[in-house]
């Protein structure tokens, strides 16, 4: 049997996350925009809530939910602002390939430094030179007695400026190619290890976004997650089955938000003598923006139940993932279109929407990475 109903658990967990955009998002989120702003206290007060992090273990402190339940809140906070939803969610990130590859006792402690106190991370494998192709990253990790020494140059980093501690790629062993990459725990504190200056993004300008750099960072070997060297990449490619549901959330919430303001716009405005929604050019427009924006919610809560359900979510997740993030795009482009010459001024919401829209296209695997692993997963029987 397939059912679309909520549980009370699932509805009051929505209901919150929804409150909570409406009184501590949306008032601020032009601010935070504007001034570049991270929303440091907004995401102190979700964490406080017990909004975030919603999928780590009881055991380690957390709430120990589901996939499914994060996305609910994910669309909510997205709706409030998707630049605070994206800087609220890093650290989320970072914690999945803890959670799913770390040892009991590097759960115990990283895990529990985020449920229980609060720490923010960041999940550190983009370089300049290596974004889709992660194969081709050049950071090295080198044992040296019971350290490794780490250099190399990470790029695009979310929340870096304000990340307690990073998940770091890095290769172990150079000449082994995608095989020879492990993961490892990086405190911000750590002699050697720097940030770069905060990019100037098109969009979700309160997002921080900046470069790191490891200049022979040493860390203790009790950092190599799970313990043992290489199995690093499945592992950080694995934590993308658990937050492409989530970013196509994200792109779900804003796609609605900017599908609310563009159909209250058009009962408002006027143009030979009728209101915009009672022409029907108008209408159908409206119409697919809805259309796109239900069917990015199933393709979210399929991909999200799958992984609770211990599926295999790879394609589903790229599904949601690319769909959402490209109804977020159209959905949020017609709506300054319905806006007319007032979208096109950030006096209204909307073009703040479309501009935060852009990288959904891009981070967490592009619309055409996405596009290559749905390719690679319906013909590998071939
Ligand atoms: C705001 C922001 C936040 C980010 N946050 C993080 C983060 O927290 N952690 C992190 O590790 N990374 C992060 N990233 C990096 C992001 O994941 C990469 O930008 C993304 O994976 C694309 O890599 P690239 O920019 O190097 O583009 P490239 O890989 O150089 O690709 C350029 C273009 O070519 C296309 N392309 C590439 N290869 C192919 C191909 N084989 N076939 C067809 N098209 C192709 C891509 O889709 C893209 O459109 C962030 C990026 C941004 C902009």
């Amino acid at each position: 049997m397939v059912n679309f109903k909520l549980d009370d658990m699932q509805e009051g967990l929505k209901e919150l996350a929804h409150e909570f955009a409406i009184d501590e998002i949306r008032p601020h989120a032009e601010h935070w925009d504007e001034n570049s702003e991270y929303p440091k206290d907004a995401i102190s007060k979700a964490h406080d809530l017990g909004i975030l992090n919603l999928h780590i273990p009881e055991q380690y402190g957390g709430m120990g939910l589901g996939c499914m339940e994060e996305v609910l809140v994910n669309e909510e906070l997205a709706w409030g602002d998707p630049g605070f939803a994206t800087a609220a969610y890093a650290t989320a990130l970072a914690c999945a390939p803890i959670i799913t590859g770390a040892t009991e006792e590097q759960k115990q402690i990283w895990l529990r430094r985020v449920a229980e106190e609060g720490h923010l991370a960041s999940y550190a494998v983009t370089e300049p030179g290596a974004g889709s192709d992660v194969a081709a990253c050049k950071t090295t990790a080198i044992l040296d007695g019971d350290d490794y020494v780490i250099n190399g140059e990470k790029m695009w980093i979310t929340g870096a400026g304000y990340s307690d501690f990073f998940f770091v790629l890095a290769k172990t062993d150079p000449e082994a190619g995608y095989r020879g990459m492990s993961g490892f725990i990086v405190e911000k504190d750590t002699d050697g290890f720097s940030l770069g200056k905060k990019e100037t993004n098109m969009g979700q300008r309160c997002s921080d976004t900046r470069s790191i750099v490891f200049d022979n960072v040493r860390v203790s070997k009790d950092h190599l997650i799970g313990g043992s060297e290489s199995g690093g990449w499945m592992n950080a490619m694995k934590a993308f089955d658990v937050s492409r549901p989530n970013i196509a959330a994200h792109a779900t919430g804003l796609a609605r938000a900017s599908y609310e303001h563009a159909l209250q716009y058009s009962n408002e405005r006027m143009t030979f003598g009728k209101p915009l929604h009672q022409h029907q050019a108008i209408q159908f427009m409206l119409a697919d923006m809805k259309t796109k924006i239900e069917a990015s919610r199933m393709l979210t809560w399929k991909s999200a139940n799958e992984s609770d359900e211990g599926i295999r979510n790879t394609e589903s997740a790229a599904h949601a993932k690319r769909f959402a993030a490209d109804t977020a795009m159209e959905v949020s482009t017609d709506a300054v279109q319905i806006f007319g010459g007032y979208g096109y001024s950030e006096e209204y919401p909307v073009a703040r929407l479309m501009r935060a829209a852009k990288v959904m296209q891009i981070y967490e695997g592009s619309s055409q990475v996405q596009r290559m692993i749905i390719g690679r997963e319906i013909t590998k029987d071939f």
